[in-house]
This record gives C-alpha cells, sequence and structure tokens, in this order.
C-alpha cells in the first residue's frame, strides 16, 4: 500500500508546478468532427491558424501544412473562417478505423 501524505505535504490545488503541461493533454480524443484540410483550394491566408483554440494548425514560414489531430478538438472555426472553403468538418466515424 502506498505511504500516506500528510496534510502539509499534499501540493496546493490550483497551481501549475512546471510550464507547458498543457502538451501532455491530448485533446483530439475529444473530437466527434475532423476537419478536412484540401491543400488545392488554400490560399495561405492564415485565418484558420490565427482562430484556432488549440494552436491545432500546422504551418512553417507561412505555410499552412496541415492539422494537428494530437490537439485538434473538432470545435470547427477554421472551417468557418476559411475563405476558400479548404477544410471541411467530416464525422470523425468516417476515420476510425485509421490510426492518429
Ligand atoms: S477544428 Fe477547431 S481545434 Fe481543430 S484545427 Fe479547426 S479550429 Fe483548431
Ligand atoms: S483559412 Fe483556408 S485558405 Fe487560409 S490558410 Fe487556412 S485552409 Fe488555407
Amino acid at each position: 500500500m502506498a505511504e500516506l501524505k500528510k496534510w502539509n505535504e499534499v501540493p496546493i490545488g490550483g497551481i501549475i508546478t512546471e510550464p507547458g503541461t498543457a502538451r501532455k493533454y491530448k485533446t483530439g480524443d475529444w473530437r466527434v468532427k475532423r476537419p478536412v484540410y484540401d491543400r488545392s483550394k488554400c490560399i495561405d491566408c492564415m485565418m484558420c491558424w490565427f482562430y484556432c483554440p488549440d494552436l491545432a494548425i500546422i504551418q512553417e514560414n507561412s505555410v499552412m501544412k496541415g492539422i494537428n489531430y494530437f490537439y485538434c478538438k473538432g470545435c470547427g472555426i477554421c472551417a468557418n473562417v476559411c475563405p476558400r472553403n479548404a477544410i471541411e468538418m467530416r464525422p470523425e466515424t468516417e476515420f476510425s478505423h485509421e490510426e492518429e
């Protein structure tokens, strides 16, 4: 049996003890719809990158490179703001056979 901590050894709640812990949470597990990106329609305006609340849009030197499905929650904001309809939200069940 694990040794129990005394009251004054238990960490105080609501405190972030190290930086960057959000990286450990793979919020893509929450997704019910998946944004699917069509490179042929994209004009690299970066609107999707700017508005994505999870920094799940991958870009390099202002060139859209795709979507990080480990963190994308499937909110659909990127698809809504895209001026070229280059991102389509599709049911996650269509991809359930695939491994990420
Ligand atoms: S669906 Fe939402 S979380 Fe996923 S890439 Fe688009 S804006 Fe980001
Ligand atoms: S918003 Fe649409 S056109 Fe602009 S970078 Fe994103 S996918 Fe490409």
